[in-house]
């Protein structure tokens, strides 16, 4: 037990620390901030106390250490040094706990060591994962570092729904296979519309729809993931910002043999100039809205790209879940975009889903219900905080 009722939550990108410090007595934020083009020479600082005026700089960052440097003078400019007793925690983000850590972990040099490991399943984001852990361990050696892994809430899939149609052997070799990601906010989330709905969260299956710029889409039995979008990477599945999600696989032999392209070339096309950006050249659904509204036929055909894919992947989670209790939106589209959430269950009243218009046009920072009054499924708009689930697992962690 402590007495300390602070944890600070890192995630760190490759050139990029996000960072919110949580009091958890009440889940408020005592400052939120970033620093963003780390290494690249003038990089940005911008940093937010609580109930004061935000503060931005730019000064050089040449690295991970020099941003926690930097972050950790910013806090205690406003009296909340890392130094402070009522830290309890450093809480991080991790992406890839592969299917050793099915929980939040404390980090010793052995689970630094297992996320090493798996650097190679997860090349573009466990390294920078582990640069913030290092440097955070080196600030303060004393205090528990918790790791909060994007995989965890999805071990729980049954084997068939994580495995890949292809040879064991191979597949076992390389350790391919369907991880998951967002893990976090799908927790959070499926959690949250079991609240909305007044009900515990083992009585309810939830699909949750996770519309950001990258996005996913989980099938949650009785608070337990059984299905996923996202496979071996982030980029199964839906149609993201930049992300083709599902493809034929073939198109990347197809890419290769006939239009020439290197393997690093292909991931660029798949991960960075596909999906909603490929389609139309826009990845942000309000100027898709805005282009739509004016007549753009090439934003109409990737919004529509975008909502068959969300059709097909509600469809299959009702056949998987069986029974459905919620479907919940969130995340930068899923929470502010209403036109999404209306087309994505159009037609869809054989399968007890429908929205009310006016519901669905309501704008507010809440979770809320945007189904018609006795609808067999409850459709909601349910905010994701991934950083406050970060801090409470961590917190809960150091307090058993
Ligand atoms: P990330 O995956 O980067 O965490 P977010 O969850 O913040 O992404 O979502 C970012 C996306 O949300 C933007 O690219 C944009 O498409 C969408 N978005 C944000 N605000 C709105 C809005 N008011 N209306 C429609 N879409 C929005």
């Amino acid at each position: 037990m402590t007495s300390a009722t602070r944890v600070l939550v890192l995630n760190s990108g490759s050139s990029s620390v996000k960072y919110q410090l949580l009091d958890m007595r009440d889940g408020s934020r005592l400052a939120v901030g970033l620093v963003e083009r780390i290494g690249e020479g003038a990089s940005r600082l911008a940093h937010t106390p609580a109930g004061g005026a935000p503060r931005e700089r730019t000064a050089p960052v040449a690295g991970h250490e020099a941003a926690l440097g930097a972050v950790a003078e910013e806090l205690a400019a406003d009296g909340l040094g890392l130094d402070s007793p009522e830290l309890a925690a450093i809480g991080h983000r991790v992406v890839h706990g592969g299917l050793r850590f099915t929980e939040p972990t404390v980090v010793t040099d052995e689970v630094l060591a297992e996320v090493e490991r798996l650097v190679p399943v997860a090349p573009l984001h466990n390294p920078a994962n582990i640069v913030g852990i290092r440097t955070a361990r080196a600030l303060r050696p004393d205090l528990p570092q918790v790791a909060v892994f994007d995989t965890a809430f999805h071990t729980t899939m049954p084997e068939y729904a994580a495995r890949y149609a292809i040879d064991v052997e191979t597949a076992d070799a390389h350790r391919i296979r369907r991880y998951g990601f967002h893990g976090t906010s799908h927790a959070y989330v499926s959690r949250e519309t079991a609240r909305l709905l007044g009900r515990d969260p083992s009585e309810v299956n939830v699909i949750v729809l996770h519309l950001g710029n990258g996005a996913s889409a989980s099938a949650v039995a009785g608070g337990r993931c059984v299905d996923t979008s996202m496979g071996l990477t982030p980029l199964e599945g839906l149609v993201m910002g930049t992300r083709s999600g599902d493809v034929d696989p073939a198109v990347t032999f197809h890419l290769r043999r006939v239009a020439g392209m290197s393997v690093d070339e292909i991931d660029e096309l798949l991960n960075r100039r596909s999906g909603l950006v490929g389609l139309c050249g826009d990845n942000d659904m309000r100027e898709i809205r805005r282009r739509i509204d004016g007549g753009d036929e090439r934003a109409r055909l990737a919004f529509d790209v975008y909502v068959h894919r969300l059709k097909k992947y509600i469809g299959a989670y009702c056949a998987v879940l069986g029974r459905v209790d919620a479907l919940a939106f969130t995340a930068g589209v899923g929470e502010n975009a209403a036109p999404v959430r209306e087309a994505a269950v159009e037609g869809l009243e054989g399968l007890g889903l429908a929205v009310d218009a006016e519901l669905n046009a309501v704008r507010s920072g809440g979770p809320r219900l945007i189904s018609p009054a006795g609808a067999r499924v409850a459709v909601a708009v349910v905010p994701t905080d991934e950083e406050l689930e970060i801090a409470r697992q961590a917190y809960s962690l150091v307090n058993r």
